[in-house]
């Protein structure tokens, strides 16, 4: 296959990749919470981690989500995903958040 095919093979880089070249101005406090964690204990859909783009929301044993809120993209998914209205869900303090770099 030559070079310029245009059904060559791209290679991109992976998720986790393109998630490190995501620069957050951490606050150091999350600005991601959950309101009542027994309201997640006793969630079946876990939407907030189905939705998440950037792995924040995980399953936590006990059944209420730990959050990495440093990748957060802040997209807002997960604020609007729980049907439980469930989650805290502010602007950084910094007031900065995370930029993304190009090239
Ligand atoms: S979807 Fe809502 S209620 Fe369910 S675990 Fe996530 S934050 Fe908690
Ligand atoms: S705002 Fe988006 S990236 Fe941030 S935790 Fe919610 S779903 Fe994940």
């Amino acid at each position: 296959m030559s070079a310029d095919s245009p059904t060559q093979q791209i290679e991109n880089d992976s998720l986790e990749d393109r998630l490190y070249t995501v620069r957050y101005d951490d606050p150091g406090d999350s600005h991601l919470d959950v309101k009542v964690p027994e309201v997640c204990a006793e969630c079946e859909t876990n939407d907030c981690v189905k939705v998440c783009p950037a792995n924040v929301w995980r399953e936590g044993e006990d059944g209420v989500p730990q959050i990495a809120y440093e990748n957060c993209l802040e997209c807002s998914s997960c604020r609007f995903a729980c049907g439980y209205d469930n989650v805290v869900w502010e602007y950084p303090k910094t007031g900065g958040g995370m930029t993304f770099k190009h090239g």
